[in-house]
C-alpha cells in the first residue's frame, strides 16, 4: 500500500484563490483593502525568509502589506509602543509579531499587547481561550491549515482517533482543540507520554509536531492512518548540504499509512494561506461583514 500525498500546495493555493477573490469583493463593495503588518526583530536568517514569503502573498492575493523590521537590541517599550500604534491603525487588520523574539524580550507579553482582534497568530489568551471554550476566534495557522486538509482529505472527522504528539501554545494544544471540536476523540502525547508507539498505532489521525527529525517510525502507525506532519527540521546529508525533512520517518511511513503530507510542500505552504485568510477574517469582523466560509 502506498499512501496518498496529501498535497499542502494544491490545498493552499484553492484557498489563497479564495482569499484573493473575497480581497476583489471587499474592494469593490465596500472600499476595503485588508492590511497585515509583520514585525521582525533582529536578523534570524529563517524569520527573514518567512516574513518575506508572508508579505510576497499578501501583495500577491491584492492585500496591504506592511514591514516593520525592529534592530535585535529593540527595547521592550519601543515594540510596544509599535504594537499600540499598530492597533489603532485602521488600514491595519492583522498584526503578526515574528516568533522567535530576541532573549531580552518577553513573548508572552509582546503577543498579549496586540489587540487580540486583530491577533491573525492567534497567540493572544484571549484567543487561546475563546478556542478552547469553542468560541469564535482566531485560530492559529498551522493548526488551522492542519484541520483543513484533514477536512478536506477525511470529511467528517467525527469519532475518529486523533493522537497529536505535542502540545506547544502555537501548534499541538490548539490543534487538539480543533480536533476536539471536530468531534474526534483525541490523545495529546509530549516528552513525558511513556509507550509512544502503543498509542500512536490505536489512530485513524496522527499529527506530529514534535520538532525531532524523523521521529515517528512507521511500523507506529495504524495500517491505512492519515498523518499530518508539522514538523520541519534541517538535517545533514554528510556530504556537507542540508536537507528538509518532518517529524514523521516518511519513507516507511507512507507504505502503511493512507495518506500523509510530505516535508516540504505539506503544512507549510497552508500556514502562511491560513494566515491571509484569518487577515481578511479580521477586517471583515472589524467592519462587521459576513466572514468567509
Ligand atoms: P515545541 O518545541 O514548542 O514543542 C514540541 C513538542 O514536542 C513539546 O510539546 C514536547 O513535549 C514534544 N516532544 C518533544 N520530545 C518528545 C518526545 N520524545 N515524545 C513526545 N513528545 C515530544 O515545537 P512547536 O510546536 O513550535 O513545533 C513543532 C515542529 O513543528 C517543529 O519542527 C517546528 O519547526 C514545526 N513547525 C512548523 C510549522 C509549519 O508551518 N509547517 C509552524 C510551526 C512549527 P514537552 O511539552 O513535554 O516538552
Amino acid at each position: 500500500m502506498t499512501a496518498r500525498i496529501i498535497d499542502g500546495k494544491a490545498f493552499a493555493a484553492v484557498l489563497l484563490e479564495n482569499v484573493a477573490e473575497h480581497v476583489t469583493q471587499l474592494k469593490q463593495a465596500h472600499g476595503l483593502i485588508p492590511g497585515l503588518a509583520v514585525v521582525l526583530v533582529g536578523e534570524d536568517p529563517a524569520s527573514e525568509i518567512y516574513v518575506r514569503s508572508k508579505a510576497k502573498k499578501t501583495v500577491e492575493v491584492g492585500m496591504h502589506s506592511y514591514e516593520y523590521k525592529l534592530p535585535a537590541d529593540t527595547v521592550e517599550a519601543e515594540l510596544l509602543a509599535l504594537i499600540e500604534q499598530l492597533n489603532l491603525d485602521p488600514s491595519v487588520h492583522g498584526i503578526l509579531v515574528q516568533l522567535p523574539l530576541p532573549e531580552h524580550l518577553d513573548e508572552a507579553l509582546v503577543t498579549n499587547a496586540i489587540d487580540p482582534s486583530r491577533d491573525v497568530d492567534g497567540f493572544h489568551v484571549s484567543n487561546a481561550g475563546l478556542l478552547a471554550t469553542g468560541q469564535p476566534a482566531m485560530v492559529p495557522c498551522t493548526p488551522l491549515g492542519c484541520l483543513m486538509m484533514l477536512r478536506g482529505y477525511c470529511g467528517n472527522l467525527a469519532g475518529l482517533h486523533a493522537v497529536v504528539i505535542g502540545r506547544s501554545n502555537i501548534v499541538g494544544k490548539p490543534m487538539a482543540q480543533l480536533l476536539l471540536k471536530e468531534n474526534c476523540t483525541v490523545t495529546v502525547a509530549h516528552s513525558h507520554t511513556r509507550n509512544l508507539p502503543d498509542i500512536v498505532v490505536a489512530a485513524d489521525i496522527v499529527v506530529a509536531a514534535v520538532g525531532r527529525p524523523l521521529f515517528v517510525k512507521g511500523q507506529w502507525l495504524k495500517t491505512g492512518a492519515t498523518v499530518i506532519d508539522v514538523g520541519i527540521n534541517r538535517i545533514d546529508q554528510g556530504d556537507g548540504t542540508m536537507r528538509l525533512v518532518g517529524d514523521v520517518d516518511y519513507g516507511a511511513a507512507k507504505d502503511i499509512a493512507g495518506a500523509i503530507t510530505p516535508v516540504p510542500g505539506g503544512v507549510g505552504p497552508m500556514t502562511i494561506a491560513c494566515l491571509l485568510a484569518n487577515t481578511v477574517t479580521a477586517c471583515c469582523r472589524a467592519h462587521s461583514l459576513p466572514e468567509p466560509a
